[in-house]
């Protein structure tokens, strides 16, 4: 028996999802402005071609890290949703905060266009022109917010610093501002028109919860064992009260479940896709039991909890299962992202393949991009390794050109001609080329053990007979 304590607890679920309506909204709308050394907590910049994560910046030629936030985000789901059901739908989705902002705080709250919150099947009362006046304000107020959401949305593809430069000159970005304004009116059709539809028809999460289920996740359930059966097994309501077919049946038919169900569902029914996990079904009939000294039949708990009245199992297989399997892609995620080069380096050889200028000179040129993934600007060194330990190469060849350092901004790329030079004839065979392999290695001139990155490429040196008719022909042109 519950009395005191159960009432507590009723209005503790509803401020518990409140509080956490509020960390959502600080945590989406301050991340966007959180920057580590100019670097974003998490933005996916098409504009510059970035992806920044936890304060480190790739660029879009790094994305292999993509796959593995993409398996987290999915399994995390997965994992969510079979522990808890749809938690992510009443405690945390935007859809449900805005529509609670909208009919609960808005419209019935403030401007008492509706009784109370705990019936949401009411509908509005617009009979006065006061109430149209203030359903209109509450629709331009909502409207607002919505535009600022979108905005918010935008923010983690175009940082908060970029947008509002964009925003001031609407005509040079438009496709800024069809993104934004696009995104802005499909909320304000969504929160103030389609409602909790979305939730029920349109939205993917609500399709494949079902095959997430097992009968150890946590959902709102009605304890049928003490409330008695309100609908025969082929989902029939039970016309005769209650209490006839069951004279112990606890449930007093008072529907306060039923009235206040944002999806419009009776949870007595049994779980259904509608149910988006609010727990308002809970509260209400924790209110209504409370009033005669019983605990509520409607609990957050799982069925076989209910059933068995033990305590829900958390641990089992499948969400061991998905706690492994998040783990390992979260630590190879970090060991990855920790393997990151602190620049880019594309090198790639010229239409020339060689220059020969005398029987021991020959040189090679290297098209090279240099490319500054850091968030401040260095010069730039660039340097011969050899391919492995047997290998000599490097003090063979030369390079000259470029000579000095030179500077490449944060965030930019640098095309340079690296031309290196053989120090003696490296000709191993009178007929054909030779190829050595070489590793070009670039580095920051202020941070040589940070960033950095090699590249393997090969030195051609021409053959002696190549070399041998090159020099005779040049000879023959020159008298
Ligand atoms: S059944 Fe209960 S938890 Fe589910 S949507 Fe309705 S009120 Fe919310
Ligand atoms: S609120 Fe509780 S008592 Fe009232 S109808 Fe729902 S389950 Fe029955």
């Amino acid at each position: 028996m519950q009395s005191s304590a159960q009432g507590i607890k009723q209005v503790f679920y509803r401020k518990k999802r409140y509080f956490v309506y509020l960390i959502a909204a600080i945590v989406l709308l301050g991340f966007p402005f959180i920057t580590i050394n100019g670097t974003h907590i998490f933005l996916l910049s098409f504009d510059h071609g970035e992806l920044h994560l936890l304060g480190t910046r790739f660029n879009m030629q790094e994305l292999y890290l993509m796959p593995f936030l993409l398996i987290l985000l999915f399994v995390g789901i997965f994992f969510l949703t079979t522990l808890a059901g749809r938690m992510w739908c009443g405690w945390a989705c935007p859809q449900t905060i805005f529509r609670v902002i909208y009919r609960d705080l808005l419209q019935t709250t403030i401007f008492g266009l509706r009784k109370k919150i705990s019936n949401k099947q009411q509908p509005m009362n617009l009979e006065s022109f006061a109430n149209k006046l203030k359903a209109v304000l509450a629709f331009v107020i909502i409207a607002f917010l919505c535009l600022i959401a979108a905005a918010n949305l935008m923010w983690f593809f175009v940082p908060p610093e970029d947008f509002f430069t964009y925003i001031a000159n609407p005509s040079e970005h438009p496709v800024l501002m069809v993104f934004w304004l696009g995104f802005g009116i499909f909320f304000i059709l969504d929160i103030a028109f389609i409602q909790e539809n979305f939730c029920i028809y349109i939205c993917p999460y609500c399709r494949v919860q079902s095959v997430l289920y097992d009968n150890d996740t946590l959902m709102p359930t009605y304890n049928y064992n003490r409330g008695g059966f309100v609908y025969d097994k082929h989902g029939t309501k039970i016309d005769q009260k209650l209490k006839f077919i069951d004279p112990n049946a606890e449930c007093i038919e008072c529907e306060q479940c039923v009235k206040v169900c944002p999806t419009h569902i009776d949870i007595r029914k049994g779980m259904q896709l509608e149910c988006i996990n609010c727990l308002e079904c809970v509260d209400a009939c924790t209110s209504v039991m409370d009033k005669l000294n019983k605990s509520s039949l409607v609990s957050w708990t799982s069925p076989t909890a209910m059933e068995q009245n033990q305590k829900v199992r958390y641990f089992r297989f499948r969400t061991i299962a998905y706690i492994v399997v998040l783990s390992v892609v979260f630590i190879t995620l970090l060991v990855v992202s920790g393997k990151k080069e602190g620049m880019l380096l594309n090198v790639n050889t010229t239409s020339e393949l060689y220059k020969i200028h005398t029987q021991e000179v020959v040189d090679n040129t290297f098209r090279v991009v240099f490319h500054n993934t850091d968030s401040v600007d260095h010069e730039f060194c660039v340097e011969i390794l050899n391919p492995n330990i047997d290998s000599d190469i490097a003090s063979r060849l030369e390079i000259i050109k470029p000579k000095d350092p030179f500077l490449v901004k944060a965030g930019q790329k640098r095309t340079e001609m690296v031309t290196i030079r053989a120090k003696e004839n490296l000709s191993k065979n009178d007929k054909s080329d030779s190829i050595y392999p070489i590793v070009l290695r670039s580095f920051a001139l202020d941070n040589k053990e940070q960033i950095f990155a090699k590249r393997k490429t090969n030195f051609t040196y021409p053959s002696q007979e190549t070399i041998h008719t090159y020099l005779q022909k040049r000879e023959e042109a020159r008298r």
